[in-house]
C-alpha cells in the first residue's frame, strides 16, 4: 500500500486548509479573549465566570496550536518524502488513518504509547 501522487496531493491540500482554519479560530479565540477582559465587572461571582471563560479560551488557543505544529511538520514531511511513514518506529501509516487524521506524525501503536504516556509527544519536541 503507498500513497499515489493524487492521494499526496488531496491530503496536502487537506492539511493547508485545516491550518487556515486553526489560524483563523485562533485569532477569534484571542478576540473573545479580549472582549471578555474588557467586560469585567465588580461582581466577584461573575469574575469568576471570566476567569474560567478566559482559561477556556487559553486552553483552546494552546491545542490549536499543537495541531498546527503538527500540520506543519506534516507539510514538511510531504515535501521531504517520508508522509506517511510513522515518525517513532518508521512503520507505514494506514490509508484510512491518514484520510481521517492527516497531520498524525504516528502509526496507530506508537499513538496509543503517547497517548498512554509511553513517548514524548513529537509536537512538544519540535517546539522545545
Ligand atoms: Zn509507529
Amino acid at each position: 500500500m503507498t500513497l499515489s501522487t493524487q492521494d499526496l496531493k488531496r491530503l496536502e491540500e487537506k492539511l493547508r486548509q485545516q491550518a487556515k482554519a486553526i489560524e483563523r479560530s485562533m485569532l477569534t479565540a484571542v478576540e473573545q479573549g479580549r472582549q471578555t477582559v474588557a467586560e469585567e465587572t465588580q461582581d466577584p461571582a461573575d469574575l469568576a465566570v471570566t476567569a474560567y471563560q478566559k482559561e477556556m479560551l487559553f486552553s483552546q488557543g494552546t491545542s490549536g496550536a499543537g495541531q498546527l505544529s503538527l500540520i506543519r511538520l506534516a507539510l514538511e514531511r510531504l515535501r521531504e518524502g517520508s508522509y506517511g511513514e510513522c515518525i517513532e518506529c518508521g512503520n507505514r501509516i494506514g490509508e484510512k488513518r491518514l484520510e481521517a487524521l492527516p497531520w498524525t506524525p504516528y502509526c496507530i501503536e506508537c499513538q496509543e504509547k503517547v497517548e498512554q504516556g509511553q513517548l514524548e509527544p513529537v509536537a512538544q519536541r519540535h517546539v522545545a
